[in-house]
């Protein structure tokens, strides 16, 4: 079984290189899921012989555009937009939009191909899909984010609608993004309909979506430290990014009575050892959501705190660690450094944040390890909830709304450990997820034939 197995994936990954020169994260997405599937699928001889998961690993559709657009100099200029359609069969295409330099279609294809397991984890029925640019926000003035928005949503909604593909945020994509889109889409197709999500409170938001994903992230981590009787009372966290999803992960885990002692971007890390209070939480929101300045400015505020320049979080002692920030921002040598300093859980607040091999010594090490599209899932499930309260027209309350979100995540959490608990009793929350989440996608696929 274990030859054949480790046959079937690689003849998998043969395949996908062979297919898709070039794009490293892509298969660094489906080699985890293949070799977490490997043996389910090998004893399935239906999923064998209908290449369902062959057939998941290649986009329905892929979209690329060119978007020009003016300066404030009246320079021209042009960047390229994407939109990779990947799977429909539980629901409309659903994921978010990156703005950043490094987005790429490879970058893209692995987002989606992740988002459509996460989709399907979250039990509500959403697709899956991710879209973006190499449009980098930084230093871009407020009327040229506008500019750019509105020339990519003018290519880009001849592709979407709101039983169709229904896009949101991601990194570099946030409320303002989301608006300016929302409104050239509303402009050219003359329909105020929820497609978007993300969307402000006053035209369709849903309470709590900004909040979701940190949020989410944290309700994901304390049900898995209640599995060993633990809480986030007293533990020291490490988080990194300090964008939205950081931000509210933040907030949450000092509710639950936690100490947060870093937050990063991408010129390095500041290490706070007193903590990151909620006054101080209130003065980076202003810093990185109004002002769009850089994290070392906390530590020029606060003298309780450092600057590691350059440097990541994770050589901070913690008990759980929360990256937040990006794809394959932990390595292998950071895993074990965080493990040897005493750290029990990681949950992933950023889409594959952790390399493969920080991955095995999580696992090895029998820490608890929450993988992105269980732990972070929280934004998309709201985003679904936003696409309920648009279809029915009405506005859940933020309480509303978080009971909901809080009971997802515990199901998710229930799912993963239904699936990938082992004989010795250790929960392998990677083959949990991806188990999970591809056994809805796979039956619907196999009861709508080619
Ligand atoms: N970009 C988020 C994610 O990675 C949210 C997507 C959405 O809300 O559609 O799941």
């Amino acid at each position: 079984m274990k030859n054949q197995v480790s046959r079937y994936v690689d003849d998998f990954m043969a395949g996908v290189i062979a297919r898709n020169p070039a794009e490293p994260e892509f298969y660094q997405a489906v080699h985890e899921v293949v070799e977490s599937l490997a043996p389910f699928i090998i004893e399935n001889p239906v999923l064998m012989k209908n290449k369902i998961l062959e057939r998941m690993a290649e986009p329905e559709r892929v979209i690329m555009f060119r978007v020009p657009w003016l300066d404030d100099r009246g320079e021209v200029q042009i960047n390229r937009g994407f939109r990779v359609q990947m799977n429909s069969a539980i629901g409309p295409y659903k994921g978010g939009i990156r703005f950043h330099a490094s987005v790429n279609l490879g970058i893209l294809k692995f987002l989606a191909f992740e988002q459509v397991l996460k989709n399907s984890l979250t039990s509500l029925p959403m697709g899956g899909g991710k879209g973006g640019s190499d449009f980098n926000p930084k230093g871009k003035s407020d009327n040229e984010v506008m500019k750019f928005c509105q020339s990519f949503m003018t290519e880009l909604q001849r592709h979407i609608g709101p039983n169709t593909d229904v896009p949101a945020g991601d990194i570099g994509v946030g409320g303002r993004e989301v608006a300016y889109m929302y409104g050239q889409y509303k402009r050219l197709r003359n329909e105020f309909t929820g497609t978007l999500t993300g969307k402000g409170l006053d035209f369709g938001g849903s309470p709590l979506r900004p909040e979701a994903t940190g949020y989410g992230t944290v309700y994901f981590a304390k049900e898995m430290l209640q599995t060993r009787n633990e809480s986030f009372k007293g533990k020291t966290v490490a988080v990194s990014g300090s964008g939205n999803v950081a931000q509210y992960a933040v907030e949450k885990v000092l509710e639950m009575g936690g100490k947060v002692v870093t937050l990063s971007d991408s010129n390095g890390s500041i290490y706070d050892p007193e903590g990151i209070t909620k006054e101080k939480l209130e003065y980076v929101m202003v810093l990185k959501n109004a002002i769009r300045g850089r994290i070392k400015e906390y530590a020029e505020k606060y003298p309780s705190a450092e600057f590691w320049e350059n440097e990541r979080p994770w050589k901070a002692k913690c008990d759980v660690a929360l990256p937040c920030a990006t794809q394959n921002e932990l390595n292998g040598d950071d895993a074990l450094k965080l493990v040897e300093n005493g750290c029990i859980c990681v949950a992933e607040g950023a889409n594959m944040p952790s390399t493969p091999e920080a991955v095995k010594v999580f696992l090895e090490r029998k820490i608890l390890f929450g993988p992105g599209k269980a732990a972070n899932a929280g934004g998309v499930a709201v985003s679904g909830l936003e696409m309920s309260q648009n279809s029915m027209r009405l506005q859940w309350t933020a309480q509303e709304v978080d009971e909901k979100l809080q009971s997802i995540m515990k199901n998710i959490h229930d799912a993963c450990v239904k699936n990938g608990k082992s004989a010795d009793g250790f929960v392998n929350y990677v083959n949990g997820a991806n188990i999970s989440g591809f056994t809805k996608v796979a039956n619907a696929m196999l009861a709508q034939g080619l």
